[in-house]
């Protein structure tokens, strides 16, 4: 199947939960060209305006119906995501300009951050101490030691001594499937989404299987983050 086609609503390149700051809210742009959405027939589609650090652009385009605007600009759904979790810091975090066109990892962390948000407060909610705050930073980059890119997004309890417990999720470049849960510094989740091992293996899958794999992956995530939080003495 296409990069760009939009067979569902299954989580492999989109997204169900809602972006507000991303989706169209009144100004949309109209363009001349052939909407890239499966199934549209509107020829009013604006191009995806994201060019990577290779200087190539998405060659996709979105008629107001579809189409994704960050900052006045129309994006495909992926690079709207990208865009909105790099924003304009990667020059300085991530070293060099835009991920490349098919890079799904940072668009993947938002989403998932995005849809596990909640939980992850809830749960830090039980190990926070009176005058702890808690913090939520976006999906931004981060170099390993071995000079791989890695996507996370973290949360954070702290105090006026700074982090006391600390739990990100990530993704790495050279393992874009795998989606990982750190607590501090040390990694106690691992494994591949079950959506993404559908997308592998080309298995269309119910929406309400969907959701349901979705939420005993999160279940499984949650649970080893916890354990980890439970069992350890040390700061995280
Ligand atoms: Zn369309
Ligand atoms: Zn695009």
């Amino acid at each position: 199947m296409g990069l760009f086609s939009r067979k569902s609503d299954s989580p492999q390149d989109s997204f169900s939960a809602p972006l507000p700051e991303t989706r169209a809210p009144s100004k949309p742009l109209v363009g001349d060209l052939p909407c890239s959405a499966k199934g549209c027939q509107n020829s009013t589609g604006a191009a995806c305006s994201y060019v990577d650090r290779r200087n190539r652009h998405c060659k996709t385009a979105w008629c107001p119906e579809h189409q994704f605007l960050v900052n006045g600009q129309c994006y495909c759904r992926r690079h709207a995501n990208t865009v909105d979790a790099v924003g304009n810091q990667e020059h300085t975090t991530y070293g060099f300009a835009m991920p490349d066109l098919a890079n799904r990892s940072p668009s993947l962390v938002r989403w998932v951050a995005n849809d596990i948000s909640d939980r992850v407060e809830k749960l830090l909610e039980r190990y926070r101490t009176p005058g702890e705050q808690y913090h939520r930073e976006r999906v931004h980059a981060v170099r390993g030691v071995d000079g791989g890119v890695r996507w996370e997004a973290t949360w954070q309890l702290f105090d006026h001594t700074g982090s006391r417990v600390r739990v990100s999720i990530e993704v790495r470049e050279a393992t874009p499937t795998t989606l990982s849960a750190r607590v501090g510094q040390l990694v106690v989740y691992s494994e591949v989404p079950p959506w993404i091992l559908h997308r592998e293996h080309a298995e269309d899958v119910d929406p309400d299987t969907d959701v349901r794999e979705r939420d005993m992956f999160y279940e499984m995530m949650l649970k080893a983050i916890d354990e980890h939080l439970t069992d350890s003495d040390e700061p995280y």
